[in-house]
């Protein structure tokens, strides 16, 4: 039994509906009416605690479980979501002239990318149901990571991709075994298919921006950058944005994280969009409501967070503005010269989505939004080896380049006078 949620809240107009009647969406609002997940802290607080939290054994996002939209005894999938590392980048932190910089390494999930956390519960409420078959649409990450987490239980699963996606995440779905449809078209054409084959066949529904428990699964990676750094808040957060998920699950857990007592203030909350697919920066910008404001047209390198409509957008615009952050554009030259700084300055080697966030942290540093005594967490969302072409890209624009030499010490030898890495 599910007995700590209290009711799922429409983010447009506060109808509250109780877990069991609760559709995907509010029946008021369409597909724009997103739920938001509320719960009995008081409950909640008498069955997990951060004394609790230090004797639990269990390393993975499962550890949150009281605060999470399951029963006490549900089965979990048997892959390990969650427990990434937050590491200390010194050096980093000096090159930005900043106190500490953490990098919190998501690249480090079953399928690399933290969209682990959110279809880990996905898996779990679609057999809470008895669903025959899960599905949804992705720029990759997230279908290679239902994929995946279908694949840990046994679990029929139907895909849909933009077939622009980068062959890493195209072949995670094809070894897992998924059934895969490469749709001719953008991640929202992907995604109103995806929507339209759900309705029809009555498949489970795990698209972002629309299933409301995607939220409270990525939530998880707020509180364990909370746990990881001993509950004292860092200054700032950044994370990179498509739809907006992401960050409203940050958002959620420092919400969760105050209403429980185990923090006193809420980190400021930073969304990094690429300047090709910058609808929220806009909105931020210029006050326009992204209720009614259109698509845009977006074309980004980091194609995990292109997106023409963030189809959790409310909830993103609220992440940033209810924390006194900022939404700041990247452009993808600066995307892709993060790649390589992120991966020299703290060994986390990250997706030109991943490596976003930090460019976003740079521009900030550089606009006095963050001061020399901060610190922040970068959110590092996924690995880098799941985009290896545009990996390459970035190592030859920042002039990198090996040795190609003839199996001798004396070629080697040549070859390291001219090379001034070494
Ligand atoms: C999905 C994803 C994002 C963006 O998350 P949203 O919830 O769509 O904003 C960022 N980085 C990576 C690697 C992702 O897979
Ligand atoms: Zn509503």
């Amino acid at each position: 039994m599910i007995d700590n949620v209290t009711g799922l809240t429409c983010v447009i107009c506060g109808t509250t509906y109780s877990a069991e009647e609760a559709g995907y969406v509010c029946l008021n609002h369409g597909n724009d009416g997103i739920l938001d997940v509320q719960y009995d802290y008081d409950l909640v607080g008498s069955r997990i605690s951060k004394a609790s939290l230090n004797e639990d054994r269990d390393p993975t996002m499962w550890r949150y479980r009281s605060l999470l939209p399951i029963a006490s005894d549900a089965t979990v999938p048997p892959l390990t979501v969650g427990g990434t590392p937050t590491y200390d980048a010194r050096r980093l932190a000096e090159a930005l002239g900043i106190s500490r910089v953490f990098v919190k390494d998501e690249g480090r999930q079953p399928t690399a990318s933290l969209k682990d956390r959110a279809s880990a519960m996905a898996i779990v409420k679609a057999r809470e149901q008895g669903a025959e078959v899960v599905t949804t649409a992705s720029t990759g990450n997230a279908a290679a990571a239902l994929s995946g987490l279908s694949a840990s239980v046994g679990q029929k699963n139907v895909i849909f991709v933009p077939e622009t996606a980068p062959q890493a995440k195209i072949a995670q779905l094809l070894a897992y075994g998924s059934t895969v449809a490469l749709v001719k078209g953008t991640y929202g054409d992907a995604f109103d298919l995806c929507m339209e084959a759900a309705a029809a066949f009555g498949w489970y529904n795990r698209n972002t921006g629309f299933n409301p428990y995607m939220t409270e699964g990525k939530k998880t990676a707020g509180l364990e950058i909370l746990e990881q750094l001993d509950w004292d808040p860092p200054d700032a957060i950044f994370v990179s944005v498509g739809d907006g998920s992401i960050i409203g699950g940050v958002h959620k857990a420092m919400k969760d994280a105050q209403a429980l007592g185990w923090i006193d203030h809420t980190p400021r909350i930073f969304g990094i969009q690429s300047a090709g697919s910058d609808y929220l920066v806009q909105a931020y910008e210029s006050g326009e409501d992204v209720l009614t404001k259109p698509p845009i047209s977006a074309d980004t390198v980091a194609d995990s967070i292109s997106a023409d409509l963030p189809r959790d957008r409310i909830k993103a615009m609220n992440a940033v503005v209810e924390t006194d952050g900022a939404y700041l554009r990247v452009s993808d030259i600066d995307i892709l010269a993060a790649v390589p700084t992120l991966a020299r300055g703290s060994g986390v080697f990250a997706e030109p989505a991943g490596a976003a966030a930090y460019a976003g942290l740079v521009v900030a540093v550089n606009h006095g939004l963050i001061k020399a005594a901060d610190r922040v967490v970068v959110l590092s969302t996924g690995s880098g080896l799941k985009d290896v072409a545009s990996a390459m890209k970035a190592v030859a624009a920042a002039g990198t380049k090996p040795m190609v030499v003839e199996p001798t010490l004396d070629a080697l030898k040549a070859a390291m006078k001219t090379n001034l890495t070494v």
